[in-house]
């Protein structure tokens, strides 16, 4: 390969995504609780709407989404036309990137964030600032200390994964308030709607004009597979990202799928509910065989365990046992393992594993 045929700066420095892993080599009952996937599927609604998608798949999607913005708008009483729709918000967070950093810029992030933004700022060749957390938490003050006049974009998950901690609205304020001239804060609400009652940051973007949220469809509406996701912020912002948004980045059944699952409440309703209950269980049932974990406000939880080799035995015993969870020694906690919060069977399975490998069961 020819020397001079180089890629643009920092992309040689990502690390490859890791995704959750689905199979277990010679197992077949296999639960995949390694991505943070809603055990129930996608809704009813949303399955039939991509089904009858099936019929004009010969048509190019519009362009501007505006059904589903629409949809979004009214669902979560925002403004449509300040709405982006993406790939996954993913693709909005990379909109994101391209748009505000680059060389010279610094992205920040938390020690333990979503591994994306990590991903992003060496992508667009811009500086990844990474930042301490306080015992799992993000740390306002460590963030705002960490500012230069170089940076461009904040990033933070509310609730945050791998974590499943969250902070304040007063706290997402001062942060806010707090930002160097010409710095977005991004608030990454893709586990928002398993907080009753949370708008994921929206009001701060309607107080503020650095703040932008990004949304997704892959969580609580459990339409992972299909890579939807949506932002909201400035009308600057927006009218930004539309630039580089490519025209047809969402096919028709995407849109279609989208629009009728915002519109099947009744499903994220009895999705929350469900994880909240069965949250609250698992976390109880692996402190009672001596596994911690911080409360999470999310649809999994973050297992503690003595050290790094405690973690990866338990990750092998229960891999024996078609439990597939995730570890997360890229995220900076070796010691721990993250656990999507499946229906109550793969819970209770989850739980009794643990317990035998805590009580010294042999693989
Ligand atoms: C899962 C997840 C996303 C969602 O990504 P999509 O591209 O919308 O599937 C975004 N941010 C965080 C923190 C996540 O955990």
């Amino acid at each position: 390969m020819s020397q001079s045929i180089t890629p643009q700066p920092g992309i040689m420095e990502i690390a490859l995504y890791q995704g959750g892993a689905s199979k277990v080599e010679g197992v077949s009952d296999v639960v995949k609780l390694s991505s943070n996937e809603n055990p129930y599927g996608a809704g009813d609604a949303a399955k039939e709407a991509f089904r009858r998608a099936s019929h004009d798949l010969h048509r190019y999607p519009n362009t501007d989404h505006a059904e589903l913005r629409a949809a979004i708008g009214a669902r979560h009483g925002l403004d449509p036309n300040r709405i982006i729709c993406g790939v996954g918000s993913d693709e909005v967070l990379q909109m994101l990137a391209q748009a505000y950093a680059g060389p010279g810029d610094e992205v920040v992030f938390t020690e333990h964030g979503f591994a994306m933004y990590k991903i992003l700022a060496h992508a667009v060749g811009a500086t990844p600032v990474e930042v301490k957390e306080r015992e799992r938490v993000t740390d306002v003050e460590a963030i705002l200390a960490a500012c230069t006049p170089r940076t461009r974009l904040v990033f933070i998950a509310n609730p945050n994964n791998p974590t499943g901690t969250m902070i304040g609205g007063n706290e997402v304020a001062r942060l806010a308030a707090g930002l160097p001239e010409g710095a977005l804060l991004v608030l990454d609400g893709a586990y928002a709607e398993y907080v009753e009652g949370f708008d994921g940051g929206a009001a701060h973007v309607e107080a503020r004009d650095n703040v932008f949220m990004t949304r997704t469809f892959s969580k609580i509406y459990g339409l992972g597979g299909l890579r939807i996701g949506w932002g909201y912020g400035t009308q600057e912002v927006i009218d930004v990202l539309n630039r580089i948004r490519q025209p047809f980045n969402l096919s028709t059944a995407q849109i279609a799928a989208a629009v009728a699952a915002v519109n099947d409440t009744a499903h994220v309703e009895r999705s929350r509910s469900e994880n909240s209950r069965l949250r609250a269980w698992l976390a109880e049932a692996l402190a009672e065989h001596g596994v911690p974990s911080d409360t999470s406000c999310a649809n999994f939880i973050l297992a503690r365990f003595a050290d790094a080799d405690e973690a990866a035995a338990c990750d092998a015993f229960l891999k024996a046992r078609g439990l597939i969870v995730r570890q997360v020694a890229g995220y900076n906690l070796p010691h721990c393992l993250r656990i999507t919060i499946g229906d109550e069977p793969s819970c209770r399975r989850v739980a009794h594993a643990i317990g035998q490998f805590k009580a010294g069961v042999p693989a």
